[in-house]
């Protein structure tokens, strides 16, 4: 197994979150579970789920409940569909659960995700789910851009799911990486100082977690934090470029630290992303260079630090940077925002820049 798949299953068995619906292999009892989640958090559905299976343990109970005493159960649920299907389901099943992938995917209201959470947590069969979380950490991870509500981002997706999932153990490495994507590689603030994965997760490395996954048909304006850094070893300095299907494509930065929140200059300098930056044990002293510059693009409104530091010339960090004279930074394209900050570093006549 990869390392990512080993990581997942020995993370789970400390972190597991205590959910009445796990340590169940009857598929109803999922099924009822898994569809209540669709639309709904975590601890909104607990009580709800709680209720109904309550008052229809099974799905030949359900099936003999009338359409208005099923509703007035998901009541406060939205989504009313989801009851009309579930009631549509049992009646046609006749107490008897599909038992092959197939035969889940069939059942109405039961699309891909669903029947793979089924057939894994009920039967053990070798299905990866694919959901919200699921992209999330795949594409922190392995660092990939590829948007996630595209065709060929959905296929890239499913194949990595099916490559990483545990074969032997699909129930548990399926929940597993369900709750690491609910409750450490969250959407927004990750905890990554902490992260089991830390030491080989793309994003991490590449400055990237903020931005990944990509979706394509983004639409509200969103704001994003960037936190630049001009490094000063003796002529030289350290830019790279920008590849992914991000804004500035094929673009040149400086060594970038994003955020989708605001970041304190002590939050900024203890970021693991920057830690990663430098080699261990150097000395580095940041110095603030300019603040909270705001620039504008279309759906976005980027606000920007500029952070300066100053190493000896051969030094080890930023060793995946591109190192480059410093006099030679107005040779490469950059975008407007970071020709911007680099007209507001302070001259140094001993490179002779600016
Ligand atoms: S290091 Fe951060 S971004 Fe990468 S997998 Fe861990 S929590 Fe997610």
């Amino acid at each position: 197994m990869s390392i990512f798949t080993d990581t997942m299953l020995e993370w789970y068995a400390s972190h597991k979150r205590e959910l009445p619906w796990r340590d169940t292999s009857d598929p109803y009892i999922i099924w009822i579970s898994e569809i209540i989640l669709q639309q709904t958090r975590v601890e909104q559905g607990r009580d709800y789920f709680l209720r109904f299976v309550g008052r229809f343990p099974d799905a030949r109970t359900l099936a003999d409940a009338s359409d208005d005493e099923v509703m007035t159960y998901w009541q406060g649920l939205g989504y009313y569909s989801r009851a009309r299907n579930l009631l549509a389901a049992a009646r046609a099943m006749n107490g008897t659960f599909p038992s092959t992938y197939q035969g889940v995917l069939a059942l109405p209201g039961v699309g891909e995700y669903t029947a793979a959470a089924i057939c894994s947590f009920a039967y053990g069969m070798p299905y990866a789910v694919v959901d919200g979380n699921v992209y999330r950490v795949l594409a922190r991870y392995f660092g990939i851009d590829t948007p996630i509500d595209t065709i060929p981002g959905k296929r890239l997706f499913a194949a990595l799911a099916d490559e990483m999932l545990d074969r032997l153990h699909p129930a548990l490495y399926n929940q597993a990486i369900m709750d690491f994507g609910a409750t450490q590689c969250v959407p927004r603030s990750p905890t990554c100082a902490t992260c089991p994965l830390a030491d080989s997760c793309a994003a991490l490395a590449s400055g990237r977690v903020a931005s990944l996954p990509v979706k394509r048909h983004r639409t509200k304006t969103t704001d994003r934090y960037l936190y630049y850094l001009y490094v000063r070893a003796g002529t030289y300095t350290f830019i790279h470029k920008r590849t992914a299907d991000d804004i500035w494509k094929g673009l040149f930065e400086l060594p970038l630290i994003e955020a989708t929140s605001p970041l304190s200059p002590d939050e900024f300098l203890a970021h693991p992303s920057l830690q990663a930056m430098f080699a261990p044990g150097e000395r580095r002293e940041l110095r603030l260079v300019c603040q909270g510059v705001k620039h504008l693009l279309s759906h976005r409104v980027l606000h920007a630090d500029l952070y300066e530091v100053t190493l000896p010339e051969d030094t080890a960090s930023f060793s995946s940077f591109l190192k480059i004279r410093r006099e030679a930074l107005g040779e490469y394209a950059v975008p407007r925002l970071v020709q911007l900050l680099v007209e507001a570093i302070p001259p140094d006549k001993s490179v002779g820049d600016r």
